[in-house]
């Protein structure tokens, strides 16, 4: 099993991109580090960039706007085309702005108009709980009542994955009153992977709006927003698009909603027409496309360290990465199957769905006991997992700098705390 990982490390494209990281250190040496999916390691980048705008503050302050290296006035701009190649789009689709929760209120302004017939909003049971709270929230604020407004799609009885057929019968059933389908592209706590292109086009048969939130999906799995007619998209860029703590979210708004002057909107300044905008002018005129859904100016320091991870992924094929993604995520599963089936009373069960198809990098372990003795053990030992309640660890591999030999070492040490643990049986 280890000669695969040598192999398969040996010709790997992307193993140089590891040194475009810096890997966090545990008693001297490199960290197993699993979380790429919560918050990516810190490109190598990130900190001259910051200081590139940190000192042209010093130099220009005010200035800078326009005389900086890089203009601040247009600096949102600098990640556009990147992240449009990320997720599928043409640039004027995509803007860098905000936060994820305060881009899905955004986008439910705009899409999500609930009249006395078409009201409802299709979502996954269990989403992340932003996005329960942001959904709950916007309906209340029409005065309607979330458990009549919202229908929740669970996996069922006694499974953990939703089933594709149960989220397209959902919106076919309640095709009359459905105004939104809303759901994410990974479920972030089971990793399941959902068909976006297929719910979308349920949803517009329906005569509804689908949006998606892309938190694990965006640098981790394949998109074609533009092609697949998504309405709107909102994601973060912290997870495997590694921008750091807190980092800038984004939206993507179709096409075909770009200068439709009946869509709402809560606007601000710098979405106004770019040429126009100093002129000061009263009445809103909204600039073409997703920069038209854009607040406040640019924020600077947190584009600059986006722009740093996407010099990353602009200097790979993104086949490449998800290719390996997949041969990662595989091996690690496969050696944790491996381990099931040498302890077979290991409480353990991996719920992420086992069709590469249906998932991106992470695999969620369910422990039916013991979960937290197991998590703090890896901990301590240097494995950076993470612990989702009730009693889930999630582990995913990130194709820019993990190894097969770290999923190798992760499988090896694992199944000796296991061991320790759980006694072979
Ligand atoms: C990580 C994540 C968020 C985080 O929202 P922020 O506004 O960036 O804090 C929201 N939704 C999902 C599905 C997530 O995975």
């Amino acid at each position: 099993m280890r000669d695969y990982a040598v192999l398969m490390d040996s010709k790997d494209p992307l193993a140089s991109q590891r040194n475009a990281f810096y890997v966090p250190e545990h008693d001297g040496r490199d960290a197993l580090y699993f979380c790429g999916n919560s918050l990516g390691l810190q490109p190598r980048g990130v900190l001259p960039l910051l200081e590139q705008e940190v000192m042209d503050w010093r130099k220009y302050a005010v200035e800078g706007h326009f005389h900086a290296q890089n203009p601040w006035f247009s600096y949102h701009s600098i990640v556009t085309e990147s992240l449009a190649r990320i997720v599928g789009a043409n640039p004027s689709e995509v803007v860098a702005m905000q936060t994820l929760t305060a881009n899905l209120h955004l986008a439910m302004v705009s899409f999500y108009r609930p009249t006395k017939e078409r009201y409802k909003i299709v979502m996954e049971a269990g989403a992340f709980p932003s996005d329960q709270y942001a959904i709950e929230s916007q309906v209340r604020f029409h005065g309607l009542d979330p458990e009549d407004a919202i229908i929740e799609i669970t996996p069922r009885e006694g499974e953990h994955i939703i089933h594709h057929e149960d989220i397209i019968d959902a919106i076919k059933e309640n095709a009359e009153s459905i105004a939104l389908v809303m759901f994410s592209g990974i479920q972030y706590l089971s990793g399941q992977r959902f068909r976006m292109k297929e719910i979308t086009e349920a949803a517009h048969n329906a005569g509804a709006i689908c949006g998606f939130d892309l938190a694990h999906a965006i640098g981790n799995v394949e998109l074609h927003l533009h092609d697949w007619n998504v309405d709107f998209a909102v994601w973060c860029s912290y997870k495997y698009l590694n921008s750091g703590p807190g980092g800038i979210g984004g939206l993507f708004i179709h096409e075909q909603h770009a200068q439709n002057p009946d869509l709402p909107r809560f606007a601000g300044w710098w979405g106004y027409e770019e040429e126009t905008r100093f002129l000061m002018k009263k009445g809103f005129i909204p600039s073409y496309g997703a920069s038209g859904w854009q607040l406040s100016n640019a924020q600077v320091f947190q584009l600059a360290s986006l722009r740093a991870s996407l010099d990353v992924f602009d200097g790979v094929k993104l086949e490449d990465v998800f290719a390996k993604r997949d041969a990662l995520t595989a091996y690690a599963e496969q050696l944790l199957m491996k381990l099931k089936e040498d302890m077979p009373h290991l409480p353990l069960e991996i719920i992420t769905p086992k069709d590469t198809a249906e998932r991106g990098a992470q695999l969620s372990l369910l422990f039916h006991e013991h979960g937290k003795t197991v998590i703090d053990k890896l901990l301590a030992d240097g494995i950076i997992v993470d612990w989702r309640e009730p009693n889930i660890i999630r582990m995913a591999p990130a194709p820019l700098y993990n190894s097969f030999k770290d999923v190798y070492e992760f499988a090896t040490r694992f199944r000796k705390h296991c061991a320790d643990l759980f006694g072979i049986q």
